[in-house]
């Protein structure tokens, strides 16, 4: 197996064909698909690698936010900790939308439709279970006619045997194959770069050894924060190198804004119903799914208003007596609908936040082990945010009245003009800061993710996204990079 803790390597200097930095879902999905040679290079260790997480801390100004919990090293990236639901982005997603600015993406939704299949595919998660818990699903009934809402839902990558899909667990066997190898407990601290085309990547083990890894083309995924302080720091390092696209390089910085937006006031004849409709569902030997809300684009489009999506959270309330937690946990057991008697039902909504060059990562005063520049995250939530967060508040307290379902008592520190830190929690979502653009003028990658400027650099992950949507981000990310091995793939036989 070509999986090596890379102090225990020979060489100095390694040669592959695509050289990949970085083993989260996008490095792995990546070097899964392609059908050319690679070498996938890891700054953790196989299993999560706290020490190497705390060295690599970044400072954070703007709003308040844990930036560091997601920036997990080891192989499998942020995955050995993620919770595995998935859900596509949507067509209203990519647009261009006047009220954000720079919104809309070079590609259309329907360009990733097979890279979405088979990302599906490689978590193991079946789309065409859905009707199996049709039953569970009065849902759909009652967002038939609604012009604010439709219902959505995800899916977990959650299937047995073995839990939650681990990436480093998982793709292990990839590297049986020949011509593909994975180096882990290999920090890369430089990009060695000659006019348009990158060269060499220059990576230290942990004995402190400085290897080279010399391939024809480099993918940059080392997560959202890592490869904007990478890319950073060698635009400033070599002047000549990222010019081009320095506009936007670690600008447009979004995460999803999840907002603890208040709880439903309902009686016994409203709070059943409701469980049946907005809840996790589970079945033995099927991936957990969840139904869930979001804004119809039209609503959205008259509110000016950017995507959001809303779902519940039943929290048993204290002094619920054995009787009462019963059928929930034979239910759960059965397969069935999840069935408490009464919980304090609990609304959260995820927004999609507008596309800021105001919010960014740079490069901070602070140096890391390796003399790097620390990662400065300038977080900024701007007037678009608030207002999508507060109308989706709004249109989901009247589906409840339209629908009899209970009454809405709202968080009341939502507004348009501010939200309190009170009602949000981070979503550990990273997005942005090498966004996709056909122009270097409003954003790092093109379509095909290879740096604007450069002969043979890529970058795949969050960083990428033109724009963030509701959505959870990683299904969207092995979407791209699925799409990356196929273009990749192209190239390779057309030189
Ligand atoms: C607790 C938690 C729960 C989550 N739940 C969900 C969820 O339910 N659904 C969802 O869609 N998303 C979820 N996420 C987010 C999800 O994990 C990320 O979207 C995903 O892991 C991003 O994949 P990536 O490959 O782009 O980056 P990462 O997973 O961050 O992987 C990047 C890898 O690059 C390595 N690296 C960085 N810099 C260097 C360097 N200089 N040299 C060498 N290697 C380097 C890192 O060590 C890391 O292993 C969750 C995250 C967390 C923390």
């Amino acid at each position: 197996m070509s999986i090596f803790d890379a102090r225990d390597l020979p060489e100095t200097d390694i040669e592959t064909d695509v050289a990949i930095l970085g083993s989260g879902p996008a490095g792995l999905t990546l070097a899964s698909k392609l059908n050319s040679d690679c070498v996938v290079i890891e700054s953790g260790h196989w299993d999560l690698d706290l020490k190497n997480h705390r060295e690599f801390h970044s400072i954070n100004s703007g709003e308040p936010t844990d930036i560091d919990s997601v920036r997990l090293r080891g192989v499998g990236g942020a995955s050995l900790r993620w919770s595995g639901r998935c859900i596509a982005l949507d067509d209203y997603d990519f647009e261009d939308r006047e009220w954000i600015a720079e919104a809309g993406w070079p590609i259309a939704r329907h360009d990733l439709d097979d890279h979405y299949a088979e990302a599906l595919r490689l978590l193991g998660i079946d789309e065409t279970e859905n009707p199996r818990f049709a039953n569970h699903m009065p849902l759909g009934e009652a967002t038939r006619h609604d012009r604010e809402l439709r219902h959505c839902t995800w899916l977990f990558a959650d299937r047995k045997p073995g839990g939650m899909v681990r990436f480093g667990k998982k793709f292990r066997g990839e590297f049986t194959r020949p011509g593909k190898h994975l180096i882990y407990g290999a920090h890369c601290v430089d990009v060695v770069q000659e006019g348009e085309a990158v060269r060499a990547l220059k990576v230290i083990d942990r004995a402190n050894r400085m290897r080279t890894i010399k391939a024809r083309r480099f993918v940059i995924a080392s997560g959202c924060v890592e490869t904007c302080r990478l890319l950073l720091a060698h635009d400033r390092a070599n002047p000549a190198a990222l010019g081009k696209v320095r506009a936007w390089l670690g600008r447009g910085f979004m995460q999803h804004l999840r907002l603890d937006a208040g709880s439903v006031r309902s009686d016994p004849g409203q709070f059943h119903p409701l469980q049946r409709m907005l809840n996790i569902f589970h079945k033995p030997g099927h991936n957990s799914q969840e139904f869930g809300l979001s804004l119809e684009p039209a609503f959205a489009r008259e509110k000016k208003v950017g995507n959001a999506s809303i779902i519940l959270r039943y929290v048993p309330e204290r002094g619920l007596s054995p009787l009462d937690w019963t059928p929930s946990i034979m239910g759960r057991l059965l397969g069935r609908t999840p069935h408490l008697r009464r919980a304090k039902v609990m609304v959260e909504i995820d927004t999609e936040q507008a596309v800021s060059p105001s919010s960014f990562i740079s490069l901070a005063e602070q140096k890391d082990k390796y003399g790097q520049p620390r990662a400065l995250v300038h977080w900024v939530i701007d007037e678009v945010d608030r207002r999508t967060g507060f109308e989706a508040m709004r249109a989901f307290g009247r589906f409840l009245q339209r629908h009899e379902l209970g009454l809405l008592d709202e968080c009341q520190e939502i507004s348009p003009d501010a939200i309190s830190s009170h009602c949000r929690r981070d979503t550990l979502h990273q997005l942005g800061g090498t966004r996709m653009s056909d122009s270097a003028a409003t954003g790092v990658v093109d379509r095909d993710l290879k740096v604007h400027g450069t002969a043979n650099l890529w970058v795949v992950g969050g960083s990428v996204f033109s724009t963030g949507g509701h959505a959870n981000p990683t299904l969207t990310i092995m979407a791209l990079a699925n799409r990356l091995a196929h273009h990749l793939g192209k190239v390779s036989s057309a030189r």
